[in-house]
This record gives structure tokens, sequence and C-alpha cells, in this order.
């Protein structure tokens, strides 16, 4: 009997899990655990459901690299969408982002992180040999470059704009305005459509 019928190793062991999560503290996590103690079985065992199904169903597409249950997914498939405007982002988290604002009505190409080279992230652990083959199959007319206003997001933004300048294809960059050192995602819908609207040629 590893818990030998005591309650608290149940909890102590989800506190923990929780407490894995970004931007989850374990003060949170505890405040989320006992939560769900007080909710029908039916609920924890939905949210239990919901997590598996992403990792089982959930994909990567084969175009973008957003997640997808079917590839190509919904974005790259659906014909409304320009497919001459691509724009480029670090995660898949910031096509929710951007997706929120519903400002934009283009294509996206998820870059898989941004360049750190003091986490030895360059940009052959990035999707760019996929986003320059791409670009050769596509011909898009214009790449904006929406990755995070911070020094990994301008670094990787840089790189970029001197790789595919040479292609003969617009280059833009999120306007400023959004928050200095933060994530995409963390920007307000308004404030992200309007970088977006305000974007500049580099
Ligand atoms: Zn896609």
């Amino acid at each position: 009997m590893p818990s030998s019928g005591s309650i608290a190793g149940p909890v102590a062991v989800l506190i923990n899990e929780f407490s894995k999560l970004p931007t989850v503290g374990p003060k949170t996590a505890a405040r989320l655990v006992f939560h769900l103690l007080n909710r029908p079985r039916q609920e924890a065992q939905a949210l239990a459901e919901a997590i598996l199904a992403v990792k089982d169903h959930v994909r990567f597409c084969s175009i973008c690299y957003s997640l997808t249950e079917r590839d190509p997914c919904d974005l790259c498939t659906d014909e409304r969408r320009d497919a001459s405007i691509v724009c480029v982002v670090a995660e898949a988290k910031d096509v929710y982002a951007i997706e929120r604002t519903g400002a934009f009505k283009g294509r996206y190409h998820v870059l898989g992180g941004l360049i750190s080279p003091m986490d030895g992230i360059g940009p052959a652990q990035l999707r760019v040999k996929e986003l320059v083959e791409r670009i050769g199959r596509e011909s898009p007319r214009e790449i904006i470059l929406a990755t995070n206003p911070n020094a990994e997001g301008e670094a990787t933004a840089l790189y970029l704009s001197r790789l595919l300048q040479p292609l003969g294809l617009v280059v833009s960059r999120l306007a400023y305005g959004l928050p200095i050192g933060g994530d995409l995602d963390y920007a307000d819908e308004v404030t992200l459509a309007k970088a977006l609207e305000g974007r500049t040629t580099l």
C-alpha cells in the first residue's frame, strides 16, 4: 500500500503536478486541487480526459507547425485566408494570441522557439529551413516577423530579416507599443491588433 490510505498522498501528488505548470506556484496548485476536491467527479474526469486528448490527438501541422488535430491544419486549408502573407511566430501559443485579435487573415509559420545563444538555440534548432523552403514553394509577398518584443525576439527578427530580404519579398515587423520584454500572448487583443496593423517594413 503506497499511500497507506492517507488522503494526503494523492493530494500532495496532484499539488506537485499542478506546480510544474507555467505560472502556477505551490499556493495556486493547492487552490486548484482543493477546488477540484469540491467539484463532482465527472468534472474532474472531463478535465483529465481533456488533458489526455490534447496529448493523444494534437500534433504539429506539417505546413505551418501550429497545433492541429488534422494535418494540414484549418488555418492552412482555409481558402478565405490570404496565403500571400505569412506571419512568423515563435510558438504555437502565439498563433492563438494573434487569432484572438481577429485582425489577421493570412497564414502562419511557427518557428518552435527563438534564437538564444545562451541556451544553445540557433537558427538550426528552429524551423528556419522549413520557412525558406515554404517561401520557395508558395512565393508569399509578405512575411511578418511577429516575434516577442524581447532580446531573443529581436535577435530572431534581425536574423530572419537579413536572411529573407534578398528573396525579394516584403519583410515587416510588428509595430512597437507591445510591452517590451513581454510575451506576445500577454498583450491584450487591441494592443496586438494595433501592432499588426501598424507593422513596419524592414
Ligand atoms: Zn497549418
